[in-house]
Parts: structure tokens; C-alpha cells; sequence
């Protein structure tokens, strides 16, 4: 008999992000609508909603003026900053040119979208969802998938507390609880832990491309009050990628008080095991042009999170048996837009709208079928279509004839001419080349001043783990990071990390040995996802454990 105690709700929400909370608000308005009561819960493993949240971010409010269309009165964090001004920049070594905003089409020209914090967006959403009686858990991390006899999906039990490394009970162990749910939703955001494994299961991704993914490694400057522009939005492409062939761009976002969100993503396709994306971005801001901005400026936050840049090829099956999979647990992101948002928070609601009239009609456990036949029907299916080419085509390509395709494809897609073809995705994880047929990526030394280490930079996210915990970051065989990744590709996890989790030492020595120092993890996934041999796979901490963002 398990010691677990339970807690029976109609829907069990994991995840407080945009999509999350979205489902959670149209569960309980729909319900209302219809006279019915649905009980809902949350659970959200940073320490309080918006902790582990980290985007941009500019957002565009389609799907928060039909899911709260008085947001704007409701002083929403959001509304604080429109959007006024928007600029792509091509990078050169040294210099940059403007691209005219002729080359593509409207819908990326950031026209009556906003900007600021998501996490912010996300604790004002959870208090929304309070206010109409959904109960919200931070702290607790889902760490398991509950089943029925009949393999349809129960619920989720939250992990133990109180474990030590080595497995034991601590004195202040306490079990975790198990949340029954006629529906459950999965709504972790990109490369969530148990989607990954209900994936599996299903065999949700049988029809679709595999995913993809890029790193984005942000940080918040307080600048130079002469040089912030509220409402200015800037991206980027071109240097300094461009040096080893790989592919992606950053960002520059004048939000509130006086500050920038600034960052850089660096698709995970790269092919030079001695990439660094936590490098690339600090090179990036030595750039004169973004140099100039940062003059005088202090960095406020540092942070790192993947991203999902598969679009519509790479969308799995959405529902199985008891539950759905939202947000970015799927993957609805637009990666020309740099906007997941939006179609994140629509997915969820069309899930939530499928579960009402379910749970209304008697039903619970089943597949909620009405939710992707919706989503084929909506504007998201429409809006990722539209773009489905332009990641495949910059890969192939690269950056500059690449884009320019892309750039035809997207107006010619945008004026109703649909291409006949849907080009493909290569799983990140396939892509790197032997070390000895690279060169060697030697970065500067930070200068402590524009640009940073990493571990100056984790302080910044103010992670904390519980140290006396069992480590997850899990490798399915231990030896593999020493005896084949290290020959063949000088383990790159040494370099994609973006917090410095994984080491090598004992080199100079001849013995050389994998370390990980596991309380530096910022759950950004990377590892998961690169891993030449899928050997590592992150599963979640203690709950509360991880970065504890401000205003990501
Ligand atoms: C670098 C970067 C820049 C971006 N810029 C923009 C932008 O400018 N505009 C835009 O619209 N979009 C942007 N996006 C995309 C946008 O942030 C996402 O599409 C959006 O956050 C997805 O929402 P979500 O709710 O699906 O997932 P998330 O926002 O990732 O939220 C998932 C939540 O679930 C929690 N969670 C995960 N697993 C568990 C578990 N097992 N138990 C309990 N809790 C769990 C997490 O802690 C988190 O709070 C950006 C993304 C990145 C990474
Ligand atoms: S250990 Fe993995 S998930 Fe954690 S910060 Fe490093 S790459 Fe990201």
C-alpha cells in the first residue's frame, strides 16, 4: 500500500506558465458558462509562480484579450510597455545594416504586441486563476505519472521531500502526494521531464518530425537612462554565429524602469562540439552596437532556458487517454516570431474547452479528441503554417541565403500561395562533428565588466538546490562521458551547460572524471536535449529547488 496520501480534483494542471494558467482560467470561466463546477490544481515546481520562468519577451495579446479581454484595466504588468519601435539588425564582425521591413511580411513586424516580464505576466495570471477558485501548489514538482489498470493516465504524484543523495529518509522525509484527476495536463514548457515520458509511452511523436531546439541565454541590464527607449525592440542575426557555421540571434527588449532584456539564442543543430552558447552570447554583446547600449550599465539577472523550434512539422499527437499535452510540453512556438506565448496559452484553452465538455457530459479518462480537432481548425494551426519552413530552409541554407528564402516563403505563404512541401527536422542530438574534424573555439576571458563567467552569472539566478539530495541529472551509463564523449567530441557537455553543472577533471593527471555539480542547474534542458547519446536525463528536483527568477 502506497503511503502517499491522495487528492481527487476534475483537472490536474502540471505547470504554472502561460499555458498552465491559461487552462486553469478557461476551465473554471467555461464551467461557470455552462453552470457546472470543475475543481482544478496546479502544481508548479519553482518556489512561487514565475520563479523557473524565463522568455523575452514580446507578446503578442490575441490569446489574452479572448481569455481575459479587460486585462489592460486590470493592471496587468503587461500593458506597462507597448511595443513602438521594431528593428532587425544584421551583424557583421564589426558593423551591422538594418534590414527593411519590406523583406517580411506584417505579422513580424511586432505591430500591438508588448513588452515586459513573462514571469510577471505568469504570478499576475495565477492570481486571476485564485480569484476564480483554482488551487495553486508552487513547490511541488510532479515527478511521476499515475496510471489506471487499464493504462489510461491518473494523475501525477508529487516527488518525496527529505530524500538524501544516497537514497535514504532524511528526518524531515515526507512522502509525496498523489493528485487523481479525470483529466490530467501537461503543461512544463519545453523538454518537460514527464511529456518526454508520456511520449514515450504513447507514442505521441509516431507521426511528426522530431523536435528541435535552440538555447536562449538572457540577462536584465539596468542602463543608461539617455539611452533606454521603453517600447524599443531589436533582433539580431548574423555575428558572431557566423564564425562557426551555426545559426540563431538575439535580442534586444527596452522594457520597464529603466531596464533591457537582453539575450541570445543559439540553435542546438550546431555541429562544433567546442560551441559554447553561454560564449556565444557573451561575444555578442562585445559588438559595437550592442557594446553601446550596455555602457555604463549593470547587469541585474542572468538566466537560460531552451526553446522549442520545431513549429508545426514537429507538433505530436496531443491527447492520450486521460490527458492532454499544452503549451510548450507540445511545441507551438513561431521561431521567426520569437513567440510562444500566444499560441501556447490558445492551445491550453482549447484543451480546456474539450475538458469542460467532457467532464460536463459525464465523461473523464478518455481522449479528449475535440482538442486537436480544434486546434486544427484555430488560428495557432494557421499562424505556425505559415512559417513551417523557415527554420529547415535556414539550416540547409544558412544564415544568408537561408533567410532570404525564407523571407520569400513567408510573404508568398502570407498572400495565400501555400507551398507544396513541408521540409524536415534532424534531431539536435546527431548533429556534432568529431572534435578532430573541427576547429578549436577559443573564447576571451570575461572582462568582468560587459562580459562574465558563468559562475558569477548563476549567482545572478539565485538557483538553489537542496545539496543532500539524490542528483538529477541521471546518466543511464556513467561511464559514457569519460570513455566516448571526451574522445570523440571533448564532452561537450562541458560547454553547452549554461551554468557550469558539468566538469571535467583529473586531466593533467590522466584521470580525467565527469563531475556535476547538480545545485547549479537552472532547468534550461539543454543537457537533455544535446546529449550525443541521450545518456543524460534530467529529472525533476525537489520541488522548490532551482532559480528563483525576479522578472524573466
Ligand atoms: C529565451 C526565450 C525567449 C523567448 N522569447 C519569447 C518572446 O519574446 N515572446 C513570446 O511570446 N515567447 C517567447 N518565448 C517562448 C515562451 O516563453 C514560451 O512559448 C512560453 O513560456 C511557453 O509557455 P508554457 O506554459 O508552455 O511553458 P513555460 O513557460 O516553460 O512554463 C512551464 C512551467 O511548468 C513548470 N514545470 C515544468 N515541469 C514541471 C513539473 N514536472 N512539475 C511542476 N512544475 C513543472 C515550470 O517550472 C514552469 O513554471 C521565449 C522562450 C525562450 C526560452
Ligand atoms: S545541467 Fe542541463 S538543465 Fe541544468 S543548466 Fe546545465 S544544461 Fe541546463
Amino acid at each position: 500500500m502506497s503511503e502517499r496520501e491522495s487528492m481527487p480534483y476534475d483537472v490536474v494542471i502540471v505547470g504554472a506558465g502561460p499555458a498552465g494558467l491559461s487552462a486553469a482560467i478557461r476551465l473554471k470561466k467555461v464551467a461557470a458558462e455552462k453552470g457546472a463546477e470543475v475543481s482544478v490544481c496546479v502544481l508548479e515546481k519553482g518556489s512561487e509562480v514565475g520563479a523557473h520562468i524565463l522568455s523575452g519577451a514580446v507578446i503578442d495579446p490575441q490569446s489574452l484579450d479572448e481569455l481575459l479581454p479587460d486585462w489592460r484595466e486590470q493592471g496587468c504588468p503587461l500593458a506597462e510597455v507597448p511595443v513602438t519601435e521594431n528593428l532587425h539588425w544584421v551583424l557583421t564582425r564589426g558593423g551591422k545594416f538594418t534590414l527593411p521591413h519590406l523583406w517580411t511580411p506584417p505579422f513580424l513586424h511586432n505591430k500591438g504586441t508588448y513588452t515586459g516580464s513573462l514571469g510577471n505576466l505568469c504570478r499576475w495570471l495565477a492570481g486571476k486563476a485564485e480569484e476564480l477558485g483554482v488551487e495553486i501548489f508552487p513547490g511541488f514538482a510532479a515527478a511521476e505519472i499515475l496510471f489506471h489498470e487499464d493504462g489510461s493516465v491518473r494523475g501525477v504524484a508529487t516527488g518525496d521531500m527529505g530524500v538524501a543523495r544516497d537514497g535514504t529518509r532524511k528526518p524531515d522525509y515526507q512522502p509525496g502526494l498523489e493528485l487523481h484527476a479525470k483529466y490530467t495536463f501537461f503543461s512544463e514548457g519545453c523538454r518537460g521531464h514527464l511529456s518526454k515520458e508520456l511520449m514515450r509511452i504513447f507514442d505521441l511523436r509516431r507521426d511528426c518530425d522530431p523536435q528541435v531546439y535552440g538555447l536562449g541565454v538572457k540577462e536584465l541590464w539596468d542602463i543608461d537612462p539617455a539611452l533606454h527607449t521603453p517600447g524599443k525592440v531589436i533582433h539580431t542575426q548574423g555575428w558572431p554565429l557566423s564564425e562557426s557555421g551555426s545559426n540563431g540571434g538575439g535580442w534586444i527588449y527596452h522594457q520597464a524602469n529603466g531596464q533591457v532584456s537582453i539575450g541570445f539564442v543559439t540553435w542546438l543543430n550546431y555541429s562544433n562540439p567546442y560551441v559554447s552558447p553561454f560564449q556565444e552570447m557573451q561575444r555578442w554583446k562585445t559588438h559595437p552596437a550592442v557594446a553601446a547600449l550596455l555602457v555604463g550599465g549593470k547587469r541585474v539577472s542572468y538566466g537560460a532556458r531552451a526553446i522549442n523550434d520545431g513549429g508545426l512539422q514537429s507538433i505530436p499527437r496531443l491527447v492520450f487517454p486521460g490527458g492532454a499535452l499544452i503549451g510548450d510540453s507540445a511545441g507551438f512556438l513561431n521561431v521567426p516570431r520569437i513567440k510562444g506565448t500566444h499560441t501556447a496559452m490558445k492551445s491550453a484553452m482549447l484543451a480546456a474547452e474539450a475538458a469542460v465538455d467532457a467532464i460536463v457530459s459525464q465523461r473523464g479518462g478518455d481522449e479528449l479528441t475535440a482538442y486537436p480537432e480544434a486546434f486544427e481548425r484555430s488560428w495557432v494551426r494557421k499562424e505556425l503554417s505559415i512559417v513551417r519552413n523557415v527554420v529547415p530552409l535556414v539550416k540547409r541554407f544558412g544564415d544568408l541565403i537561408g533567410s532570404g528564402l525564407a523571407g520569400v516563403t513567408m510573404w508568398l505563404e502570407y498572400l495565400g500561395l501555400r507551398m507544396p512541401f513541408t521540409l524536415h527536422h534532424h534531431p539536435d542530438h546527431e548533429t556534432l562533428w568529431r572534435k578532430d574534424l573541427v576547429r578549436k573555439i577559443d573564447y576571451p576571458k570575461a572582462d568582468g565588466v560587459l562580459t562574465f563567467d558563468r559562475l558569477s552569472s548563476v549567482f545572478l539566478s539565485n538557483t538553489n538546490h537542496e545539496e543532500d539530495q539524490p542528483v538529477h541529472l541521471t546518466l543511464k551509463d556513467p561511464t559514457v562521458p569519460v570513455e566516448y564523449d571526451l574522445p570523440l567530441y571533448d564532452e561537450p557537455a562541458q560547454r553547452y551547460c549554461p551554468a557550469g553543472v558539468y566538469e571535467i577533471v583529473g586531466e593533467d593527471v590522466g584521470e580525467p572524471k565527469f563531475v556535476i555539480n547538480a545545485q547549479n542547474c537552472v532547468h534550461c534542458k539543454t543537457c537533455d536535449i544535446k546529449d550525443p547519446t541521450q545518456n543524460i536525463n534530467w529529472v525533476v528536483p525537489e520541488g522548490g529547488g532551482g532559480p528563483n527568477y525576479p522578472n524573466m
